[in-house]
């Protein structure tokens, strides 16, 4: 077990990625008394303007990279498509948390698998695709049935193909339609809702999970997450180990968000692990003492973790594109805690913000 190494208020931390996720951890560093440097390419991205400076170049940028580990006591990063290069050679210089070993299983859908079944956990069913011949001998082996994903880059449903009843005939060309790239299929999971655990996990090994949250998505993109879950004690509490064991394999140090399908039996098969805060964790902000970001700030700071309780019920809504344009008639509620993320432009797709609804617990 790590011993715990305090970072002193006015310490620096640095946060690879820019975006809301990094806005919202900069501002959780400055509560706890913390400077914030973020490496970003974009200019005006939504952390610059909450983070004490803003190194603006590209995530692998050899000099950039140098820049920020003289000048930060801790790296964290905020998007796990961070390069595992960059985090390592960042390593040699000063503490990279989450540990970069965490990146490589969470980049590739195939290493993922691997690793959470070697964690003893369930998985969809799921094959290496690199051709159109091992797709049509993937579909045969699940009925037919399945996700064909991107092994990479891959997310908010990015990168997807479902078949259903599919046979041979439906794989013709479609390797390369997908662009040519390492893919995986996986069969369907016939569950019945999808839930997300967001847990930490301390330089000392203490791990502490916020109760899971029941989350809707649509065209891939999440749209809400209600607490508590529609799901039995039984299930909460596996779905709390088994983001334990995946923090305990990882060594790992920070938050986590590990999302599942949950079948008819209240069974757990684990849909994919983030090694960041995570959006289904957001209404951690308005629920709890402690939010996500905090106990991520906490965690990699050497400080003791948050408790988790909560302290209402709750549902958050994100506001994708010109939803967001509802952000008045939204603070007129009383129970509602809203969080803009200051993008000035509101493209189709983009995550603008979010709101939670807070209900009493009774
Ligand atoms: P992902 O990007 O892997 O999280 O997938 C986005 C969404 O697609 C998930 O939240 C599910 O709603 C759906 N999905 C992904 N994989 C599967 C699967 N193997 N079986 C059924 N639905 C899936």
């Amino acid at each position: 077990m790590r011993r715990r190494m305090t970072l002193p208020a006015g310490a620096t931390i640095g946060i690879i990625g820019g975006g809301q996720l990094g806005r919202m951890l900069a501002m959780a560093a400055a509560r706890l008394g913390y400077r914030t440097i973020v490496l970003e390419p974009q200019a005006d991205c939504p952390a610059a303007a909450t983070c004490n400076r803003h190194i603006e170049a590209a995530y692998d940028d050899a000099a950039a990279l140098e820049e920020l580990a003289r000048a930060c006591d801790v790296v964290t990063y905020e998007f796990e498509n961070v390069p595992v290069e960059a985090a390592r050679s960042l390593e040699n210089a000063v503490p990279v948390f989450p540990p970069p070993a965490a990146l490589d299983a969470a980049q590739d859908r195939l290493a993922e698998k691997d690793f959470l079944t070697a964690a003893g956990l369930a998985t969809a069913p799921y094959r290496a695709v690199d051709s159109d011949g091992e797709l049509a001998a993937a579909l045969e082996a699940f009925c037919g049935n399945g996700v064909l994903k991107t092994r990479r880059l891959g997310y908010d449903g990015k990168g997807q193909r479902v078949f259903r009843n599919a046979g041979a005939a439906d794989t013709e060309g479609v390797f390369a339609d997908m662009g040519g790239v390492p893919l995986i299929l996986e069969g369907f999971v016939a569950f019945e809702r999808e839930i997300s655990v967001i847990a930490a996990r301390g330089q000392d090994g203490a791990i502490l999970a916020y109760d899971p949250a029941e989350n809707t998505h649509r065209e891939g993109i999440l749209r809400s997450s209600t607490v508590p879950a529609g799901i039995g004690p039984a299930t909460a509490n596996a779905a709390r180990e088994a983001a334990s064991a995946v923090l305990h394999a990882l060594d790992y140090v920070g938050v986590i968000g590990v999302e599942f399908f949950v079948l008819g039996d209240g069974a757990l098969i684990v849909n994919e692990i983030a090694p960041r805060v995570h959006n289904s964790g957001h209404w951690t902000e308005a629920a709890c003492h402690v939010p996500q970001f905090e106990q991520h700030i906490r965690a990699i700071a050497g400080l003791p973790l948050g408790a988790t309780a909560r302290h209402s019920h709750c549902v958050m809504e994100n506001l994708i594109g010109d939803e967001a344009l509802a952000a008045p008639r939204l603070l007129e509620e009383p129970n509602l805690v809203l969080h803009l993320y200051g993008k000035a432009e509101a493209r189709p797709g983009r995550k603008m913000g979010h709101f939670t609804r807070l209900k009493p617990k009774d």
